[in-house]
């Protein structure tokens, strides 16, 4: 079975301006990138329609985050229907800035998980210990834990829509990278987890990505992890290198 490698890079509350963020499409839009990655990036909310207009098609576009609700009183939301609406395929769920900040817990995230596949997106899941649960030997408990409540939910088919992001919590925004050999053996732990727990086919299929601290000096060794299908990339989607990242694979 081969997995399309995958590379996101969430913006998060990045850049501060209409003019920066255009500067961020350009790069992309001029750089030649490896047509077998597939790409998508995740700007703030306002700016997902024009970069849905400005960027080029083979770059898809994701939100950061969005509620379980289609519509209603819910001030300073996203539904996942509005979204769709938009042209806006892919959102992000269950960041550990949004666990940690704004305490959205593992049932939260189920549900919006369920809400958006429901509603014909695609998920980009993200999971991921912290450096005290990593230090008491939890990490595989976490994780599993944090998938468990979406897969007591699921039904097999959504499996297709969802981009799993093993992110441990110590390496996002720390310059701390996992190793090659630390990710590989929590991807190869979880996928073993998804056979059982799931089934099989969707253990082999579903892409597990890598994310914390990813730069284009650190992405080609860990590209090279036989259960590592890509990353999500952060502070270094911002910047030029994010190309290198996007092509860590071919390279
Ligand atoms: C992230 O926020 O998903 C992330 C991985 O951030 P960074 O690459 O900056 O560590």
């Amino acid at each position: 079975m081969t997995r399309q490698f995958f590379v996101g890079g969430n913006f998060k509350m990045n850049p501060t301006s209409r003019e920066a963020k255009k500067a961020l499409i350009k790069v992309l839009n001029e750089a030649t990138l490896d047509p077998n990655t597939e790409v998508v990036i995740a700007p703030p909310s306002l700016y997902l329609i024009p970069v849905l207009e400005q960027v080029r098609k083979e770059v898809k576009v994701a939100a950061q985050n969005c509620y379980f609700k289609p519509n209603g009183a819910f001030t300073g939301e996203l539904s996942p229907a509005q979204l769709k609406d938009a042209g806006v395929p892919y959102v992000v769920l269950g960041h550990s800035e949004r666990r940690s900040l704004f305490h959205e817990d593992s049932a939260l995230v189920a549900q919006k998980t369920r809400a958006a596949i429901d509603t014909g997106l695609s998920v980009i899941l993200c999971v991921g210990e912290t450096l005290q649960e990593r230090e008491s030997g939890k990490t595989q408990a976490v994780v599993e834990e944090q998938l468990k409540a979406f897969i007591d939910i699921s039904k097999p088919e959504d499996w297709s829509k969802i981009v799993i992001a093993y992110e441990p919590v110590w390496a996002i925004g720390t310059g701390k990278v996992a190793t090659p050999a630390q990710a590989q053996e929590t991807h190869a732990l979880t996928r073993a987890f998804l056979a059982t727990a799931v089934s099989k086919e969707v253990a082999e299929s579903v892409r597990i990505i890598y994310g914390g601290s990813v730069t284009a000096s650190n992405s080609k060794e860990l590209s090279n992890q036989p259960d590592i299908d890509g990353f999500l990339v952060g502070g270094a989607s911002l910047k030029p290198e994010f190309v290198d990242i996007i092509n860590a694979k071919k390279a």
